[in-house]
């Protein structure tokens, strides 16, 4: 699994001078710029670009002037916005026109500003238009860059120059190495994690060194569910059963979070016989802050008896509506029941985990969000979602730029209606707020 952060590059300037035509240039597109309604967020103002593979994120920040201030103080407060999100900037300037009022409070605010700068002459059509955009290096942000968004004349250099000016390519993470998806079997003592264990390497056909590119822990074993092929983490610690020894409970407590971090799913394993616990909540809790996948496994299932069951549905809907995403199989690890049904279990919450949603779909649907359920005033301010874009997965992370700060309850409807469009099962999904400064 590779993570990767896309950079942000903030397309900003005065009205008119081009930048949605420049846009739609960059993104290879012909069809008509839709025109908004001044004031009302767009539901699209932030778009997937590649160039020479690399992705980056474009945000054409055109829709974001209200009418409520003077042009200049609104298009500078514009392009600090812009600054506030963006890895670089692309400012556009009308090569025709020469530089405004209201291009030179873009330019201060810039200037103040340590975020990398591309500048765009844009407008320069043909070489005779090309000493106007010369006259661009007063502005003293470095090379203007003629270009025409109307023809795409030059639109190749400057996407070089603005692939130079964004941060280093994006990084790998620091998985351990390749190989079999890392799981762990998590639980309370005697929920039957050891007998679980043996259930899976009993039926393993599996031999290490036939998977390549995988070096295995000592404490880890490789095991075949369903076909599927897992690394199990920390194997060792549920194998040694030291439960008589002082300490246990914190040592075991400690060897549960070690076996987290490391994990990509955890197989939260409950006893389905006995009534829920504490102790079971908190694990669960450790699993979803550490972000990762999840499965509960509801074991013993062959003492539960039907009243049993009954009880445990009411406990699911009390204790455990907060990992209602999670994907829930009903085993017994002492007969083998649907211990084979784990591992379509397990893909379902890899899949969640690794979910990209694409700039594109994500502002469509926060647009809709917005229109159909706008966050509540605050101190007679009404906080807007501007765009968003997701910043990671393993698990999906979504980054929303904001005009104030949201409330919890707003963030964890938009964390449900997230999950009703996109789907996340099995995985946690978060929702960072970043409000403009
Ligand atoms: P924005 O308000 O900055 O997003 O500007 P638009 O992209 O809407 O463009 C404003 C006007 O300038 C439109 O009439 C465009 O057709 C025109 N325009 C944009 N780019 C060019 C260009 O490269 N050359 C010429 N001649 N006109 C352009
Ligand atoms: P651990 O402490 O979580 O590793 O739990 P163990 O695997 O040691 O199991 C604790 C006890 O529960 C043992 O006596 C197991 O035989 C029993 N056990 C585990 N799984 C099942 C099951 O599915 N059904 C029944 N009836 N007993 C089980």
């Amino acid at each position: 699994m590779t993570e990767t952060v896309k950079p942000i590059v903030a397309v900003v300037g005065r009205p008119n001078v081009g930048k949605s035509t420049l846009v739609n240039r960059i993104l290879g597109r012909r069809e008509a710029v839709v025109r908004d309604t001044p004031g009302v967020t767009r539901d699209r103002v932030s778009y997937d670009a590649n160039w020479n593979g690399r992705e980056f994120v474009l945000v054409d920040t055109g829709g974001w002037i209200s009418d409520a201030k003077g042009m200049a103080a609104q298009i500078a407060e514009q392009a600090e916005m812009a600054i506030a999100t963006a890895d670089a900037v692309l400012f556009v300037v009308d090569a025709t026109v020469g530089t405004l009022d209201e291009d030179e409070a873009v330019v201060r605010v810039l200037r103040r500003s340590k975020k990398p700068v591309v500048l765009a002459a844009n407008k320069v059509d043909d070489q005779r238009h090309e000493a106007m955009a010369a006259t661009m290096w007063n502005l003293g942000l470095g090379e203007p860059h003629p270009v025409s968004g109307m023809h795409g004349r030059g639109s190749g250099d400057l996407l070089d120059a603005l692939l130079d000016a964004l941060p280093e390519a994006p990084r790998e993470s620091e998985d351990e190495d390749e190989g079999p998806l890392r799981v762990a079997i998590v639980g309370k003592p005697n929920v039957g994690k050891s007998s679980l264990l043996n259930k899976l390497a009993a039926q393993q056909r599996v031999v290490v060194s036939d998977i390549s590119g995988t070096t295995v822990d000592p404490v880890d074993e490789i095991v075949e569910v369903g076909g599927q092929v897992y690394r199990l983490i920390d194997t060792a610690g549920i194998r040694r059963r030291v439960k008589e020894a002082s300490g246990h409970e914190y040592y075991a407590s400690l060897r549960t979070q070690a076996a987290i971090e490391r994990s990509e799913v955890c197989i939260m394993v409950v006893d389905a016989s006995e009534p829920i616990t504490d102790q079971d909540l908190r694990i669960l809790g450790s699993i979803e802050e550490s972000g990762r996948a999840l499965v509960i496994a509801f074991n013993k299932w062959d003492l539960t008896d039907e009243e049993r069951r009954r009880y445990l549905d009411r406990e699911i809907e009390r204790d455990l509506i907060a990992w209602k995403w999670a994907p829930t199989v009903n085993i017994s690890a002492l007969t083998g029941r649907n211990v084979d049904k784990l591992s379509k279990a397990i893909e379902t919450a890899r899949v969640g985990w690794e979910t990209r949603v694409s700039t594109g779909k994500l502002n469509a649907f926060l647009g809709r969000l917005a229109a159909a359920h706008p966050h509540p005033l605050r101190g007679g301010k009404q906080p807007r979602i501007l765009f968003g874009t997701q910043a990671h997965n393993c698990p999906p992370t979504f980054a929303l730029f904001t005009s104030g700060q949201m409330d919890d309850p707003y963030k964890r409807f938009i964390e449900r209606r997230l999950r009703e469009d996109f789907g996340f099962e099995g995985s946690p999904v978060r929702v960072e707020i970043r409000p403009r400064a």
